[in-house]
């Protein structure tokens, strides 16, 4: 299975990191080898001094396809969950300006944290729904999907276009602004319409 992160897509987060708006979904790949499931703790790797959290959405793919149109792109996934893109942003800062690939930064060990899913039935509007995170019990993140820029749709139908989807890939969609640093001792719980099915422990 592949994880495919699309970054840049809350205009509120864009504006946070200084980033340009993008015209098209700008993504990227994290191994099976980052995959952090809920109720593990997440381990502060010794590289970084700046790791931070990224709530989004996640996607689990349940068919296998390949130039899929966005008209149809919704039956390609099944359950859904919210996922923690941990990055190292001080290392990210440091491949950016050098133009460099940023997978130390993004695609390392336990980097792709993955909550419980659910199915679809349980959501009443699936591009319309409220996501956030709270840190230490503060919410520090809160949106809603409708203000991506780019929908589950487009996401799923522009990355087929270069990559066949296959069962069991995850899509993370993008963090809304918010983002931040974490610690030691810190708790991060994810809630998707309320219903918790994140919680991490930073050690
Ligand atoms: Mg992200």
């Amino acid at each position: 299975m592949k994880i495919i992160c699309v970054g840049r897509n809350f205009p509120d987060h864009i504006t946070e990191l200084n980033s340009d708006f993008p015209k098209n979904p700008v993504f990227f790949l994290k191994p099976e080898s980052s995959l952090l499931r809920t109720g593990k703790p997440f381990y502060i790797p010794a590289f970084s001094n700046d790791i931070h959290y990224e709530l989004e959405v996640v996607l689990r793919i349940h068919k296998l396809g390949k130039h899929i149109h966005e008209r149809f792109a919704l039956r390609y996934f099944d359950r859904i969950s919210l996922g923690i893109d941990f990055t190292a942003r001080d290392l990210q800062n440091i491949c950016k300006q050098k133009g460099l690939p940023w997978e130390i930064s993004k695609s390392f060990d336990n980097s792709a944290a993955i909550g419980e899913f659910i199915n679809l039935d349980k959501i009443e509007d699936i591009e319309n729904f409220n996501f956030c995170l709270k840190k230490n019990g503060n919410i520090v993140q809160n949106a809603n999907v409708s203000e991506m820029i780019f929908s589950f749709s487009k996401i799923i139908s522009y990355v087929s276009k270069f990559m066949t989807l296959k069962i069991g890939d995850l899509i993370y969609t993008g963090t809304p602004a918010g983002v931040g640093n974490v610690v030691q001792g810190d708790r991060l719980i994810g809630e998707l319409n309320g219903c918790k099915l994140l919680d991490i422990e930073i050690k």
